[in-house]
Order: structure tokens, then sequence, then C-alpha cells
């Protein structure tokens, strides 16, 4: 038997509502469709999708994609134990059976064979074939399936085939805009609200560089970094550079170009 408790999201996690994002997905959620998340790393989807499970009051199983991902880790396998083979539902399985919400973070990492398992669940069908096992689940009534996946990394190599994306309703996440980035980032970490728009406006500037150097911008994430950083009385330039230029870039002049944007602003 599964601790189905071990899956709830406890305490209501704290979520700015930027547009009609909740009231979208909560439809798509009554009318059970599997929905899809695009938007850069660290814009807010994780954390939307944990207040999204806490708000319906539904267990959360977050799956963290990756290329050498298999089949087998999301449906499950057999083992060997000392009594002989055993078999063990992998997180997909466990989140149909108990009627959890199943995120599978950054999905366009796995590779297009293992994506296709998840087909059945997300049409009229509702249900996973454990082929290895000979069964066929069916899906709780409160399974849903919902995916994140980010745009800029898009290449012809990794992408969603079609047959996988028109399964989905899509929800576009980006960076908040100014006043409300400040504010989650002045509420995730205690700073007060001038030092938030600081940095806000320091990646706005970096946001700026993306594609002329920089392949990301500076996330709402890292702004909550250099935030917790500065709340442990770090000197707001030191937390800065620590924290939203270095993981950002190695290239010398990027960084010193970065470095210079800090320096105006702290
Ligand atoms: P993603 O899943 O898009 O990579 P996360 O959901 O992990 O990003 O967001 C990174 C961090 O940014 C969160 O931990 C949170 O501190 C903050 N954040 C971003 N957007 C919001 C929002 N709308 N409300 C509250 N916190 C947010």
């Amino acid at each position: 038997m599964v601790d189905v408790d071990q899956y709830r999201v406890k305490e209501e996690p704290y979520y700015r509502t930027v547009s009609d994002e909740v009231t979208l997905y909560e439809a798509a959620y009554a009318a059970r469709m599997p929905v899809m998340l695009k938007g850069p790393t660290g814009c807010g989807k994780t954390r939307f999708v944990e207040y999204i499970a806490w708000k319906l009051q539904k267990p959360l199983i977050t799956i963290a994609c990756h290329e050498d991902m298999t089949a087998s880790d999301l449906v499950g396998r057999f083992l060997l134990d000392a009594t002989g083979t055993r078999w063990q539902d992998g997180p997909l399985t466990i989140a149909a059976r108990i009627g959890a919400i199943c995120y599978l973070d950054e999905v366009v990492e796995a590779r297009q064979d293992t994506t296709v398992v998840i087909h059945p669940l997300t049409d009229h069908r509702r249900n996973l074939p454990l082929e290895k096992k000979g069964e066929l689940v069916t899906a709780h009534p409160d399974f849903q399936l919902v995916i994140s996946y980010n745009p800029g990394y898009q290449s012809l190599m990794k992408d969603l085939k079609q047959s996988t994306k028109q399964r989905f309703g899509a929800l576009d996440f980006d960076y908040p805009a100014a006043e409300v980035e400040a504010e989650i980032v002045a509420h995730e970490t205690g700073i007060n609200m001038t030092v938030a728009e600081k940095l806000v406006a320091i990646a706005h500037r970096a946001r700026n560089l993306k594609g002329h150097g920089l392949d990301e911008g500076i996330s709402t994430r890292l702004l909550v970094y250099a935030g917790n950083l500065i709340a442990k009385n770090i000197d707001p330039k030191s937390a800065c550079h620590m924290t939203l230029v270095r993981p950002l870039t190695d290239d010398p002049d990027m960084r010193d170009t970065l470095d210079a944007a800090v320096n105006t602003y702290f």
C-alpha cells in the first residue's frame, strides 16, 4: 500500500497569481484535461503546480525528466529480492492509482520513446498498460497529468512530437511584470521593496541580452537567491555577483558586462 499522505502539499505555498492561470487550470482540472506549462526556467511553473495541488487538495507526484529516463522509470519494473521477483510501481503508475496530479518537469528532456507511454493516460482511455506485468491500470478519477516545457531550449533534436503536444491544453508562463516580480522577491526573502526592485531591474538588463551572448536571462529563482543572501547581510554587490552573474555565464566579457550592470544599481 502506498502512503498517499506523503504526496500531499500540507501548507499553502506562496503563489502570486499573475493572470487568469489559476481559473484556467481549475477548469482544465475539472475536465481532467492534461495541461502543459510553457516558459523559461525559474519563472514559477513548479510553484504554481504546488499551489494548485494544495488548492485542489490532491496529492502531487513530481518527476524530473532526463534523457536517460526509460519507460520503466515511469511505469515500474520487476525487482529481485530474497524471495524472488517483485513488481515495483513507478511514479507515473502510483500517480494513476492514487489519483494524484502527476507533474513531469522538463518533459522535452525525455526521449520520445519514453514520452509515448503517457499517451493512453491523456485521452479518453485514461489507462496505463504495464506491459511487462500484463496489467492495465485504469487511472483514478482524480488523476491528472501536467508537464512543463521550456520552448527556449527547443531544437530539432529536442522537441515534443505534435502527437504528444496536441494532447495538452497549454498555459504560457514568463517572468512576471517588474512590480509583481519585485513583490515576489521581497515576499520570498524578506528584503525591502526598494532592494527587490533593483534586483528586478538588473534582471531586465540581463534578459535583454538573451540571444546576444546569453542563452537564458536571470530567472526569478536567481533573484530569490540574491535576496536570500542580502537578507543574510551579504553586501548586495557580492550577492548579485554570486547569484545573478556567475551561474549564468562562463564568458569573461559577458561576466564583466553583467557585473557592471550590478554595479550601477548597488
Ligand atoms: P520553474 O518551475 O518555472 O523552473 P519555480 O516554480 O521553481 O520555477 O520558481 C522559482 C522560484 O521563483 C520559486 O521558488 C519562487 O520563489 C519564485 N516564484 C516565481 N514565480 C512566482 C510566483 N508567481 N509566486 C510565488 N513565487 C514565485
